[in-house]
């Protein structure tokens, strides 16, 4: 017999609204993620402290462990403080970083991880990867999804502008990964997994296409949306295949050959997706990207973030080697030096400034 369903790994509890944080105690007690309020909360040791005071009332059972910053070391040194405390889950909240040393650290001491992003920089805020800096630089941890995420829309207000608008840019990019997906199908067979391409570009779709901007309480509801099913989509496809694409190879080289001036994982991946666009002749679409990142505040010209145009170049060159077997409009044209120079003269034009 056929199998005629299948699972899709994903959290049991999403609840992402104004006010959210006040209620975090009880929906995490109503949905027997935590039973007895015993809760393991990491949390910056900077802006953290604020929210510790705000909910520390709310919740009598946790404990709260202060995390230094993103590193591999720091998450091994918080499974080590609370693998003796017999917590019903493990609470991230925080930045990206907080969140990654979290849930390593749950899954390291077989506790479930409930995510409370504080701002929407990225789409890692729901997958099942922490992104954590080790002894060779930076890699990435296979971890379960997260089982509840509780994304607070007030305190995603008041969080720093950009790193609320640099999610714009890596939920938009998901487009410019799908296409890069379809591309691989059609040149090399590569199977489309059709039910993650469909959540991750309708994700990306809804964020391109809606007018508001990250001032709106409703903007950010559908931002906050879009990067959980983004996350989401990498579970269902196993791996990041439907949100990275040439897009992301771009930002990993920005990265790798600018380890001290990369800007923000989101604001290059935006970039990188307006300018794969091009490349791939899709120019409307580039156009229609870039005038939509650039009414969010977020860069379309490597100037904008401090890069010259011939670095942008070196980082077009580099990026297929960040992520050896990926097939994407940059593998598929395999251009010279003075063929990304000529293409990337174009898309400046044809963006106009
Ligand atoms: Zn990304």
């Amino acid at each position: 017999m056929p199998v005629l369903t299948r699972l899709i790994p994903s959290p049991v509890v999403v609840d992402i609204r104004p006010g959210a944080l006040d209620d975090l105690g009880s929906v995490l007690a109503d949905e027997r993620i935590s039973h007895s309020g015993k809760l393991a909360v990491a949390v910056s040791n900077g802006s953290g402290a604020r929210l510790k005071e705000r909910l520390a009332p709310a919740l009598p059972g946790a404990s709260w462990y202060e995390v230094g910053g993103g590193t591999l070391d720091d998450a091994i040194r918080l499974a080590g403080d609370i693998k003796a405390g017999h917590y019903d889950a493990v609470v991230g909240l925080g930045g990206g970083k907080i969140i990654d040393c979290a849930k390593f650290a749950a899954a390291r001491v077989g506790l479930p991880l409930v995510a409370v992003p504080t701002n929407l920089a990225h789409d890692g805020l729901c997958s099942p990867v922490a992104t954590l800096d080790n002894d060779a630089g930076r890699g990435s941890y296979g971890v379960p999804n997260p089982i509840a995420v509780v994304i607070d829309l007030d305190v995603i207000h008041d969080a720093p502008a950009r790193f609320v608008r640099a999610g714009i840019g890596d939920a938009i990019s998901n487009i410019s990964a799908i296409a890069d997906w379809e591309l691989a199908n059609r040149v090399n067979g590569e199977k489309i997994d059709g039910l993650a391409a469909a959540i991750a570009r309708q994700a990306g779709e809804a964020v391109l296409r809606h007018p508001g901007g990250i001032g709106d309480t409703d903007f950010l509801q559908v931002l906050a949306e879009a990067l959980v099913l983004s996350g989401i989509a990498m579970s269902v496809s196993g791996d990041s295949r439907p949100s990275s694409g040439a897009c992301h190879e771009i930002n990993h080289a920005f990265d790798l050959l600018f380890p001290k001036r990369a800007a923000a994982h989101g604001e290059q991946c935006g970039l990188g997706a307006a300018f794969a666009m091009y490349l791939r002749g899709a120019h409307e679409e580039s156009a229609y990207m870039a005038e939509v990142l650039r009414r969010h505040g977020l860069p379309v010209l490597p100037e904008e973030i401090g890069f010259t145009d011939d670095e942008f170049v070196r980082v077009v060159e580099f990026a297929p080697q960040t992520r050896p077997g990926r097939y994407t409009i940059l593998e598929h044209l395999d251009l010279t030096t003075d063929q990304i120079k000529d293409i990337y003269a174009d898309y400046v034009k044809a963006i106009g400034s």
